[in-house]
């Protein structure tokens, strides 16, 4: 199910439309391990992570990144993405109804760029060369993309002639909440990596997450203002709604000071005043969260993702 496209006069250039006339059919993510662990995390930039990030690594659905098959022999790199390809067809495949489709090679939990060049380049072109995927997603820190790395990708782009998206997880312009979430680096690294990403004419998706306990709506507004004001544009946005997750270090805050969670009403109204400032040109990705319901602590409304796209949809018409 995909959110409504207009708010009164306005278009929202939603991913699914990007999608559709890029491709001319539907397009489907298959959620990839890359085996990268993340540098906020093992302890080179910090070792708690962001206080958010889940056992998975912020990517909760991937399929895992195996060296053994289920013999105990030892696979291929090359094996290994094929094996992930093929579980994550089988993941989606309930929803293709026989319709024309393709897919998205989505790596999206961990640092996706946090490695060896040459073993990572082998990873992503294994994926590259399956004929049905026609993009490649790689979610990553701005902090893990030295210029060896982005020529790496902008070969691989050369030889293939496939889009290459970067999705950086930026979530707050604000430092402060910045380093209450423990997100490891300033702004000032994501614009660096902004720029070089930019001047390789990659397309960059920003994240940015609603609701960090400690941010007023106006913080909020204020990103998506800045990230609708880069220069070169920016190409996607996901807004995600905070989600509190069993295991975190954001669930022992929530139990130790009950910071504000927003109500379904409430988001609906930043969702909308977010809409508003972005212009038609930068794609939407994502207006909701997508934990995993197992591990949801709050907002637990958030679980029923159909009724809170109808009521954001309902929102945006009502806008
Ligand atoms: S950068 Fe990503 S993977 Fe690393 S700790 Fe933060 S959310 Fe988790």
């Amino acid at each position: 199910m995909g959110f409504c496209s207009i708010i009164r006069d306005m278009k929202i250039n939603t991913l699914s439309d990007y999608l559709k006339k890029t491709y001319g059919c539907k397009v489907y993510k298959l959620s990839l391990q890359s085996g990268c662990t993340c540098p906020n995390r093992d302890g080179t930039v910090g070792s708690g992570g962001c206080t958010f990030c889940s056992e998975g690594g912020s990517g909760d659905f991937a399929a895992f990144f195996l060296t053994r098959d289920e013999y105990g022999n030892s696979i291929t790199i090359e094996e290994n993405i094929d094996m992930q390809i093929e579980s994550a067809k089988e993941k989606v495949s309930s929803k293709l109804k026989g319709q024309d489709h393709k897919y998205i090679a989505y790596f999206q939990s961990f640092t996706n760029t946090y490695g060896d060049p040459s073993v990572l380049k082998r990873i992503f072109e294994r994926a590259l060369l399956h004929t049905e995927i026609v993009a490649l997603s790689i979610g990553t820190r701005p902090d893990c993309l030295p210029d060896s790395i982005l020529s790496m990708l902008e070969e691989l782009r050369n030889i293939y002639k496939k889009e290459i998206w970067i999705e950086l997880g930026l979530q707050t312009i604000n430092e402060e909440s910045a380093r209450h979430l423990r997100r490891g680096y300033e702004l000032p690294v994501f614009e660096d990596a902004y720029r070089r990403l930019k001047e390789k004419k990659f397309i960059v998706i920003v994240h940015v997450i609603l609701g960090l306990p400690g941010e007023s709506v106006d913080d909020m507004l204020s990103t998506v203002k800045y990230l609708a004001g880069l220069s070169p544009s920016l190409d996607g946005i996901k807004l995600q709604l905070l989600h509190v997750l069993k295991g975190t270090d954001l669930a022992k805050e929530y139990e130790e000071t009950g910071f504000h969670i927003f109500s379904l009403e409430e988001y609906c109204d930043v969702i909308v005043r977010c809409l508003k400032l972005l212009p038609e040109n930068i794609v939407v990705h994502r207006i909701t969260g997508d934990g995993p319901k197992r591990l949801l602590i709050a907002p637990l409304w958030s679980a029923n993702k159909k009724n809170v796209l109808n009521t954001i949809n309902k929102a945006i018409r009502d806008a």
